[in-house]
């Protein structure tokens, strides 16, 4: 296991003891999950499995930058499990309609972590060390 699949394992099992019927995520490394930008990994749901693809690249990164990468994804992966009022339910909370706004407002809600947005190329940061906010509306 590298070190972006056992970052993942930590935080899934602490989030999996969290959400209700969590679904069997798969997570394999994929070349087409970077872009030499601010990208490293996304999550797609297909006929029931979700899966978390991620550069081979994710590994250099920091690890609050793994940490905030992974939640945004867990985000998203919980996300796909269920309705928007099925998670507004759980939540307490009303969510952005907006889904990758969403997914950070998720993982903060299951995990207590802040998702941000690290400057200067605004990759997903968990942690003190992070200077970036919130993600920005308009970002891609
Ligand atoms: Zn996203």
């Amino acid at each position: 296991m590298n070190r972006v699949e056992e970052r993942f394992a930590y935080w899934w099992d602490k989030a999996s003891r969290l959400v209700p019927k969590p679904s069997k995520i798969t997570v394999e490394e994929r070349t087409d999950a970077g872009d030499n930008g601010r990208h490293f990994a996304y999550c797609e749901y297909l006929s029931g499995d979700t899966i978390i693809a991620y550069s081979p690249d994710m590994v250099e990164l920091p690890q609050r930058y793994i940490d905030g990468i992974i939640l945004h994804e867990i985000g998203h992966a919980v996300d796909f499990s269920y309705t928007q009022p099925e998670l507004e339910e759980m939540f307490g909370y009303k969510l952005d309609l907006e889904d990758e706004g969403r997914a950070d407002e998720i993982a903060e809600m299951i995990l207590g972590e802040t998702v941000q947005y690290d400057l200067p190329k605004y990759v997903q940061c968990v942690g003190p060390a992070c200077t970036g906010g919130r993600r920005p509306h308009n970002l891609l």
